[in-house]
């Protein structure tokens, strides 16, 4: 087992918080608000929240997406269910390109859903249009 600690982000108050790699699948509570790290939800993104989740070693999985949008309803259970699935070894958030305007032209979003994967600050994969649930997953782990 590794001892390499691993920063991830609060969902409550985005801090950075550093833990073993093996206390992850811990039920564990951020060190300065005592919330839960994990919800087994997606979380929502803003840009305080994108900014403190995309820059931790936990990769995240962004789900740019608008409620026009048919394929990004049809998709959100797959990306929750795939959510629940792999956390806590991933971060799952979702983007509403219509209230992230901003967020949605820095990574220049044309086509929804979007689908990007960052660790430490770096874009680490992106994928325009929503998968079946196994090949969504999948996705994921080629990119962990
Ligand atoms: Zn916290």
């Amino acid at each position: 087992m590794s001892q390499n600690p691993v920063t991830l982000a609060c969902p409550s108050c985005h801090r950075k918080n550093r833990l073993p790699a093996e206390r992850l699948t811990d039920v564990s509570r951020c060190g300065a608000c005592k919330s839960p790290l994990f919800t087994g939800h997606p979380l929502s993104l803003d840009q305080t929240a994108f900014s403190a989740h995309s820059q931790v070693d936990l990769p995240l999985v962004v789900d740019f997406w608008a409620s026009w949008c048919g394929p990004c309803r049809q998709f959100a259970p797959v990306f929750e269910q795939t959510a629940v699935a792999m956390e806590p070894h991933v971060r799952f958030g979702k983007i509403n390109t219509e209230e992230q305007q901003q967020l949605a032209a820095r990574f220049a979003i044309r086509s929804i859903p979007t689908l990007m994967i960052f660790r430490a600050g770096k874009e680490v994969a992106r994928l325009s249009g929503a998968l079946p649930a196994q090949q969504f997953r999948q996705w994921v782990s080629q990119h962990m």
